[in-house]
């Protein structure tokens, strides 16, 4: 993080020389500065809808020796003294079984860790997300989560994720009926929620109806003209570049909370291992903790911290840009994850030796066509 923040007091020292005046940068408080930023690491803790939550939520085969689910996950944030947030989707217990998800649920509160509840009601209330429920039924949703989750495992919910980021309006105003004070399902990188397309805000945490609505982080990765390409912190998606990248920009900035976000198979997708994925939670967490400037939290203690002092979270709001270099760099670091990274990876070498040996035969043309002109005089 120290780097990319030299680099902007570089820019901001130039920019003060040239007497240019950065908007981003005016108004902003040095105290801001001072303050470190809250990251809170996030999982969605679901089975696909065939379900199989041996496989997608506990990372087990019988042709794997090694766990690649949650166990895993919540060793690797204990091997550095942190602890995870656990988005658990209850509703699927009529095709999971309820000891199964109560046994998720057991498991994470025991360990330490944050459980808290994700929506995707279908199973239990006939409606695909929450987006698609009305106000009451959003409520009668969520409060058979805290219900289920305060049965099994003892624990009192505080925070909620919707299924699919698919939340509105609605949804926080049940989150405060269903007495959940904090809610994650703000994400304005998902074109398919509500609650994104509001625009409430970019990145930085905002209070509605008495909930702290704290928003998945999201960046533009690239951009030309007025087109953008936004992307969220998802340790499958981003590189760990990236993912530095952001969260020193946001801290940079002011803004006082960045969110990353992964799946309980996200180790183990459809069975297959993704230890590249495993790397970049270890290798964040090991950074993060580390770092002065951020400080890595739950969603539970960021509500310890907001209750403590509602204006503790107040800050600036930012969108960050990666650009598309490290976008590139990317699609290197994972050629052998599908045909689109090689496309990308290989797409400007290929143009520029097109390019290259366009210019050559032309160029050879040229020499041909000037010596046959030049025969064809001198006859
Ligand atoms: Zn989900």
């Amino acid at each position: 993080m120290q780097r990319y923040i030299s680099l902007n007091a570089g820019f901001l020292v130039v920019c003060t020389l040239l007497g240019i005046v950065v908007p981003s940068q005016a108004g902003r408080t040095t105290e801001a500065k001072r303050l470190p930023i809250y990251v809170v690491f996030t999982v969605d803790v679901e089975s696909f809808s065939n379900g199989n939550p041996e496989r997608d939520i506990w990372g087990r085969a019988p042709n794997e020796p090694q766990e690649h689910g949650i166990g895993r996950m919540m060793d690797i944030l204990d091997r550095h003294g942190a602890k995870g947030t656990f988005f658990v989707n209850i509703y699927e217990a009529p095709t999971s079984g309820n000891d199964t998800m109560a046994e998720v649920c057991r498991v994470i509160h025991q360990r330490g860790h944050d459980l808290e509840l994700h929506t995707h009601p279908g199973p239990m209330f006939d409606v695909f997300s929450m987006q698609d429920a009305d106000p009451v039924k959003q409520t009668q949703i969520l409060k058979r989560g805290v219900e289920l989750i305060k049965e099994w495992a003892g624990a009192e919910v505080v925070a909620h994720r919707a299924g699919g980021y698919m939340a509105n309006l609605d949804t926080i105003k049940a989150c405060k009926q269903a007495d959940i004070q904090l809610e994650f399902s703000y994400n304005m990188g998902w074109p398919e929620s509500d609650l994104g397309r509001e625009g409430l805000t970019e990145n930085a945490p905002f209070v509605r109806d008495g909930v702290l609505c704290v928003p998945v982080t999201c960046y533009i990765q690239a951009s030309a003209g007025s087109w953008k390409s936004m992307r969220f912190l998802d340790i499958e998606a981003s590189s760990p570049q990236e993912v530095r990248k952001v969260v020193a920009d946001l801290h940079a900035n002011g803004v006082r909370t960045a969110v990353v976000m992964m799946h309980s198979f996200s180790f183990f997708r459809m069975g297959k291992r993704h230890d590249r994925v495993e790397r970049t939670l270890d290798e964040l967490v090991a950074g993060f903790v580390a770092d002065p400037d951020v400080e890595v939290v739950t969603a539970r203690q960021l509500y310890e911290i907001w209750r403590a002092d509602p204006n503790a979270l107040v800050g600036a709001d930012y969108m960050p840009t990666t650009g598309w270099w490290m976008t590139y760099h990317r699609s290197w670091q994972r050629l052998g994850e599908g045909w689109k990274n090689i496309a990308v990876a290989f797409a400007p070498p290929v143009f520029l030796v097109l390019v290259i040996s366009g210019g050559v035969i032309i160029r050879r043309r040229r020499r041909r066509r000037k010596s046959r002109e030049a025969a064809r005089a001198s006859k």
